[in-house]
C-alpha cells in the first residue's frame, strides 16, 4: 500500500477502506509517513468529506493508538461530558461535581486552552495546589472515594490525535467535521466513560460558526459513541456571546463557585442545569424532569459545592479557596472598559473577546507561554443590553499595565451596537440523541 494512492484516492472524493485509514494513521503515528504527505491526505478530506463509515473507522484508530483506559475497577456509571470550546466555558468546573453529588461517577480527562478558548485544566491549575497529572492508580482511587476526579490528558491518550491536531493547526484543516468529530470522539472513547454528553458550541466564539453545522457535527459524534458501544448524546448551545460573565483561569473559577453557591449568572447557571441533568438521563437516573430536580437540590443543598472541595483536596489544591474565593487574591492591574457609544450592544464577536483574553495574560500566545491565572475579563454588559456613553462595559484584569491599550482595543472591536434591541438568541439550539434530533 502506498500513501501515494491514498491521497489520490481520496482527492477524487472516493471512500477509502479500513485498511487504507488504518495504513496512513498508524503509518503517521510510527513516523513512517510525513507530515507533508499526512497535511495533504487532511486536505483532500477537508474538501471531499468521509462517510460515516470512515469517519468511525478514522476515529477507532485514533483511539487506539494509544492506551485505552479501563474504569470497570470503578462501581456504578461512569460518565464523561466534552464541550466543543468556546470563551468563559467554566461547565465542567460545575456539572462534574454536580453529576457526581447525584450518584454518577465522573473520571475525566481534560484539555488546556486551544486559540481563543479557554482549557479546563490551565483554570483547575489556577487553584493553588491542585495537581493535574496524577498517576492512573490514585486517579482511580479519586473516583472511587470522591466520585470525580478531573485530569490532564496522559501522553498517550490518542496519541494519533495529537499529531494530527499539530498539523491540522498549521494547514488549516481544522474547522472540518470528520476531522473534529474524530479528534474528540478517539479521546473520549480511549477515556473510557459508558455515557459521554457533548455540549456543540455553535456561533462566533465555537469552532462550527452556524447551528447546521453544529447539529450535523453533534450527530456524527453521537453516532460514533453508540456505534463504539458507548451511550452518547448531545446539546448545541450557544457561544455567539461569552457564557458568564468571567473569562480567564481563576475569574472562571470563582464564578464557577459561586454557581454551586446558587449565585452564578442566570445564563451559565441554566447552561450548567441543563448538561448535568442531561448527563444524568443518559446515566439512567431518571427522566429530565427527575433529573433537572436532582440537579437544582444538589445545589441547593450545598452537595456539589461539597463534592468539588473533596475533589480538589484530593487533587492537592486547598479547599478553603473555594470556600473563601477571595483567597485567590486579584490581578494588580484592573482597568475599566468604557462603552464609546450608547445604545443596544447588538452582537459580540466572541472569538476576538476570547483573544483579547489571551492578549491580557489569560492564554498561551505561543505553545510553551506561562499563563497570568488572575488575567482576564469580566463583562459587566453583554448582548441584547442598553448602554449609555461611558457606562462600564467590562473590566480587564493583567498583572502588565502595557497589555492593556492593545486588548481594549480587541475587546471593543467586537461589540457591534445598533438603536434596536436584538432578538435574544436561544441558550440550547437541539439535543440530538441516537435516533432524534429536538431542535428549540
Ligand atoms: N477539540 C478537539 O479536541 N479537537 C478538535 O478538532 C476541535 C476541538
Amino acid at each position: 500500500m502506498r500513501m501515494y494512492d491514498i491521497i489520490a484516492k481520496k482527492k477524487t472524493g472516493l471512500e477509502l477502506d479500513d485498511s487504507e485509514i488504518e495504513f496512513a494513521v498508524m503509518g503517521f503515528v510510527n513516523g513512517e509517513i510525513p507530515d507533508y504527505q499526512m497535511s495533504a491526505l487532511l486536505m483532500a478530506i477537508y474538501f471531499k468529506g468521509m462517510t460515516n463509515r470512515e469517519t468511525v473507522t478514522l476515529t477507532n484508530c485514533m483511539a487506539h493508538s494509544g492506551d485505552m483506559i479501563d474504569l470497570s475497577d470503578i462501581e456504578g456509571v461512569k460518565v464523561d461530558k466534552h464541550s466543543t470550546g468556546g470563551v468563559g466555558d467554566k461547565t465542567t468546573l460545575v456539572v462534574a461535581p454536580v453529576v457526581a453529588a447525584c450518584g454518577a461517577r465522573i473520571a475525566k480527562m481534560s484539555g488546556r486552552g486551544l486559540g481563543h478558548t479557554g482549557g479546563t485544566i490551565d483554570k483547575l491549575e489556577s487553584i493553588p495546589g491542585f495537581n493535574v497529572s496524577i498517576s492512573r492508580e490514585k486517579f482511580i482511587d479519586i473516583v472511587k472515594r470522591t466520585g470525580l476526579c478531573v485530569v490532564g490528558q496522559t501522553g498517550n491518550l490518542a496519541p494519533a490525535d495529537k499529531k494530527i491536531y499539530a498539523l491540522r493547526d498549521v494547514t488549516a484543516t481544522v474547522d472540518c467535521v470528520p476531522l473534529i468529530a474524530s479528534s474528540i470522539m478517539s479521546k473520549k472513547l480511549a477515556a473510557g466513560a459508558d455515557c459521554i454528553l457533548l455540549d456543540v458550541k455553535t456561533g462566533s466564539g465555537a469552532f462550527m460558526k452556524s447551528v447546521e453545522d453544529s447539529i450535523n457535527l453533534a450527530k456524527v459524534m453521537v453516532g460514533i459513541g453508540w456505534g463504539a458501544g458507548r451511550k452518547c448524546a448531545a446539546l448545541v448551545t450557544d457561544m455567539d456571546i461569552p457564557l458568564g460573565a468571567a473569562i480567564g483561569n481563576s475569574l472562571e473559577v470563582i464564578e464557577a463557585v459561586n454557581t454551586l453557591k446558587g449565585k452564578g449568572p442566570e445564563d451559565f447557571t441554566d447552561c450548567c442545569i441543563e448538561l448535568s441533568a442531561n448527563l444524568l438521563e443518559l446515566a439512567g437516573k431518571g427522566d429530565i424532569a427527575e433529573c433537572v430536580e436532582m440537579v437544582k437540590t444538589a445545589i441547593t443543598s450545598g452537595a456539589a459545592l461539597e463534592k468539588f472541595c473533596e475533589m480538589v483536596e484530593a487533587q492537592g489544591g486547598d479547599p478553603g479557596v473555594i470556600r473563601d474565593t477571595s483567597l485567590f487574591g486579584t490581578a494588580p492591574v484592573t482597568h475599566e472598559v468604557k462603552s464609546p457609544f450608547s445604545g443596544y450592544i447588538s452582537g459580540m464577536d466572541t472569538e476576538a473577546i476570547g483573544i483579547a483574553s489571551v492578549m491580557l495574560g489569560a492564554g498561551r500566545e505561543k505553545k510553551d507561554s506561562p499563563i497570568d491565572y488572575l488575567a482576564g475579563i469580566t463583562l459587566s454588559r453583554k448582548t441584547g443590553d442598553r448602554v449609555n456613553k461611558g457606562d462600564t462595559l467590562a473590566v480587564l484584569h493583567t498583572s502588565d499595565e502595557a497589555l492593556v491599550k492593545n486588548a481594549q482595543g480587541h475587546f471593543l472591536s467586537a461589540i457591534r451596537v445598533s438603536d434596536e434591541k436584538p432578538e435574544q438568541r436561544p441558550l440550547i439550539y437541539a439535543k440530538v440523541e441516537r435516533y432524534k434530533v429536538t431542535t428549540y
